[in-house]
């Protein structure tokens, strides 16, 4: 999983909560550091409360986990690999053991 894949992860979790909470988050606002003129290269979003207070929640990745080479060919796993398999899955979690180009090898 990648920060931005994590930082997205979040603000949905977050904007689900506000649907979920409406007397005390009703009119909170999130957008990514992508859609702002936040200067930073990290990964997150920026909460706006109603009273016009703001949050930033920046998501920095701290390690690398395992499960993201492809086990046939050792080759790193792409995050726009992974994100398709996910889609295609419809599993939000799931992750590939083995790469694209391995999976197209192995039906040919
Ligand atoms: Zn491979």
């Amino acid at each position: 999983m990648t920060a931005e894949m994590l930082a997205e992860l979040l603000e949905d979790l977050f904007n689900a909560q506000v649907d979920d909470e409406p007397a005390v988050l009703g009119g909170a606002q999130t957008r990514s550091f992508g859609e702002t003129d936040v200067l930073t290269g990290n990964a997150g979003f920026v909460v706006t409360l109603p009273d016009g207070s703001a949050f930033e929640i920046t998501v920095v990745k701290s390690k690398h986990g395992r499960g993201t080479r492809c086990e046939e060919c050792g080759r790193q796993i792409t995050a726009d690999e992974i994100e398709g398999y996910r889609l295609e899955a419809n599993d939000p979690t799931a992750v590939p053991a083995i790469c694209e180009a391995c999976v197209e090898e192995g039906s040919r």
